[in-house]
């Protein structure tokens, strides 16, 4: 009897798939590329809201989970996926540049917001206020993770490439069945597609489109990403991903041409050199209705777990909720109650 199944491959599923290899636990994930949010992300992880100024929720204690974390996954695979890059914020006005000041001053903003000012950070980038420096930023190269974290569970046969069947689903009292592959516990992280599956469908599972364009300029030779109205994020050999969009409507998974039009016109506005459109992508953030991530057991089934809700900030929310679930279900330790799916449980199954 293996001790986990796991649906579903993005940041949540390798997350969950490292923390049990680290606990030498016997594992298999299926993967059937459904969706794409995790694979097509900027990657990028910043602990502060750009539009507000603010920290992002608990980013301090996830920040020094993540990039531990990722190194050493980077180590495992031998490839590289933690990029540092510079984050700057372009001011729209001085009341702009006086709140990062304010901001600033903050105890638990002062080690992420520099206020030593920039004027000028490109000459195709004009503008007539001044950039703040994020600190401690950076890209995880998602493309890249789940390539080679794929074919590393492939080389170890704990990857079978197929969409998961949940009708085919048997539930025992202490174990689960799934096509003659026993498992003391199944964790379902599907992302958006969490709204497929029977189990867990009651939960307010907000998905949100994003889309990016990818760009090419000889001219930008932009070093560092900036935030304008858009994210422009250097991928080297003059490329950069500008995006991304947020749409609650659309549940497309395919490129729109109304984002391509956007973002391109934000673009232009943010450039004065030439650039050419390459290359497009879409992909749906799977969000919950508090914004908070939903983790935890299933409310009548007790070898049922779901690991979703990241939203727009997987890259640093999925080490740490992941170790919290791991956590919980071996060691029995509570969940953090702000992340538990427990919160949206008891209209449904009212005890
Ligand atoms: C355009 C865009 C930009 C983003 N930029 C950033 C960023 O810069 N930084 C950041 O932190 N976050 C970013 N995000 C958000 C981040 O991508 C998400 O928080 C994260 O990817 C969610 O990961 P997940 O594993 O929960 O879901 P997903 O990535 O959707 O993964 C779910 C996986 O489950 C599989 N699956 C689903 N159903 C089944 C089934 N029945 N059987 C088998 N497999 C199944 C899917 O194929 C998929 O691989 C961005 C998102 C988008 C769309």
């Amino acid at each position: 009897m293996l001790d986990y199944i796991i649906v579903g491959l993005g940041l949540s599923g390798i997350a969950l798939s490292r923390r049990l290899e680290e606990r030498n636990k016997q594992f298999i994930v299926f993967e059937d590329g459904s969706q794409k949010s995790s694979l097509v992300a900027g990657g990028l992880f910043n602990p502060v809201i750009l539009k507000r100024f603010t920290l992002a929720w608990n980013a301090n204690e996830q920040m020094q989970i993540a990039i531990p974390f990722y190194k050493k996954i980077e180590a495992k695979l031998q490839t590289r996926i933690v990029h540092s890059i510079e984050i700057y914020r372009k001011f729209f006005s001085a009341e702009e540049q006086n709140n990062w000041f304010e901001a600033a001053d903050k105890p638990m903003l002062s080690e992420f917001l520099d206020t030593r000012l920039v004027k000028d950070i490109n000459p195709n980038i004009p503008s007539d206020f001044s950039f703040g420096r994020v600190r401690q930023t950076g890209v995880i190269d998602t493309d890249v993770l789940i390539k080679e974290y794929r074919n590393h569970l492939k080389t170890i046969n704990k990857i079978q490439f197929e969409r998961f069947d949940y009708s085919a689903l048997q539930i025992n009292e202490d174990s689960i069945n799934y096509n003659g592959i026993s498992a003391k516990h199944i964790i379902f992280c599907e992302g958006f597609g969490l709204q497929s599956n029977p189990f867990f469908s009651y939960l307010p599972l907000q998905g949100n489109k994003g889309e990016y364009i990818t760009i090419y300029s000889e001219e930008l030779k932009l070093k560092v990403a900036v935030k304008s109205s858009v994210f422009i994020i250097p991928l080297g050999n003059n490329l950069y991903k500008v995006g991304a969009t947020y749409d609650n409507q659309d549940r497309n998974p395919q490129p729109s041409k109304r984002a391509r039009i956007e973002l391109e016109e934000k673009v232009k506005k943010l450039l004065t050199c030439s650039f050419e459109v390459i290359d497009q992508s879409a992909g749906i953030r799977p969000a919950s209705k508090d914004r908070k991530p939903m983790v935890g057991r299933h409310p009548k089934y007790k070898n049922l777990y779901c690991c979703n809700g990241f939203g727009s900030r997987g890259v640093l929310i999925s080490p740490k909720v992941s170790a919290d679930l791991i956590a919980y279900i071996e060691n029995k330790i509570p969940l953090p109650q702000e992340i538990n799916l427990n919160r949206f449980s008891k209209k449904h199954f009212p005890s």
